[in-house]
């Protein structure tokens, strides 16, 4: 929490520069932190100050000045920017809700049951045919031998490698809302995008704008670049519109989100021969 009342705070030796006020020369001791994260201020020990305030980002844990504040004074600001690019509550369980259960991009279903043994492994034999495989041979195996496996009771026969991966299996078929432009795309474009962009829109993009995923598919999505926009929009018209691609190119939204990826994978183009 950011302290309530206004405070000065010793500036440690390791980081005292000199006053910037033309024939002071004094070293800068102390900073002046108001009611607000934005009023941050350095002085000199003649109580110069030094040029404007410094952003508070500076003092998070990954800023030039992280650890001369505590950290815990800039919980709410960090959560406050966090949750400005999270999708809403009701747009994530409108979004889940038209799933219907499916990944968008893997088309694979989570387990409605995902307790009933008899229903895993039927789920698995569909969604999961290579773990599925797994299980099938472990199976005979056990009835070769004589076990007392059976179709709603096999788990407990299965190796421990066998059912871990049934395990994973449906841990990473969860599904989630996840954003159609990821969010470290979104954070660096902020910057460059809502100079072009209206704020609202900008605001569809962080916190409207999404398509469900299961985690194995949004763990693998790229790092470092975009899905094709073509891709990418089939799926939001599968979600979104139940792939009435007409219904979809009418709508607000829908442009919205085609202006988006034009000006995201530019931005990714320019990025990429800047770099190069
Ligand atoms: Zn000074
Ligand atoms: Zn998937």
């Amino acid at each position: 929490m950011w302290p309530a009342v206004a405070q000065q705070v010793a500036v440690p030796a390791s980081h005292q520069t000199r006053c910037r006020t033309h024939n002071c020369g004094e070293l800068v001791t102390y900073m002046r932190v108001g009611v607000s994260p934005n009023h941050i201020g350095f002085f000199c020990a003649a109580d110069h100050f030094q040029g404007g305030w410094t952003p508070h980002a500076d003092f998070e844990p990954d800023g030039k000045y992280a650890g001369l504040l505590p950290a815990e004074w800039f919980e709410a600001p960090r959560k406050k920017r966090a949750k400005a690019l999270m999708i809403r509550d009701g747009i994530r369980y409108e979004t889940l809700m038209a799933a219907n259960d499916a990944c968008c991009f893997c088309r694979r279903l989570r387990p409605a049951q995902p307790k009933r043994q008899s229903y895993v492994r039927a789920w698995m034999q569909q969604n999961r045919p290579d773990v599925y495989r797994r299980v099938a041979l472990a199976f005979d195996a056990c009835v070769a031998a004589g076990e007392p496996i059976a179709a709603t009771d096999w788990m407990r026969f299965m190796p421990e490698d066998v059912q871990i991966a049934v395990k994973h299996a449906i841990e990473r078929s969860d599904l989630d809302a996840d954003h159609v432009i990821p969010v470290w795309l979104l954070k660096e474009m902020r910057l460059t995008i809502e100079t072009r962009m209206s704020k609202a829109a900008f605001s569809f993009l962080a916190n409207d704008c999404c398509i469900p995923l299961c985690r194995s598919c949004n763990a693998g999505r790229p790092t470092n670049s975009l899905e094709p926009s073509n891709m990418l929009k089939d799926r939001y018209i599968q979600s979104k519109f139940g792939g009435n691609a007409k219904r979809a190119e009418q709508s607000k939204e829908f442009k919205a989100l085609a202006q988006a990826l034009e000006y995201a994978h530019a931005y990714l183009a320019q990025r990429a021969a800047a770099g190069a």
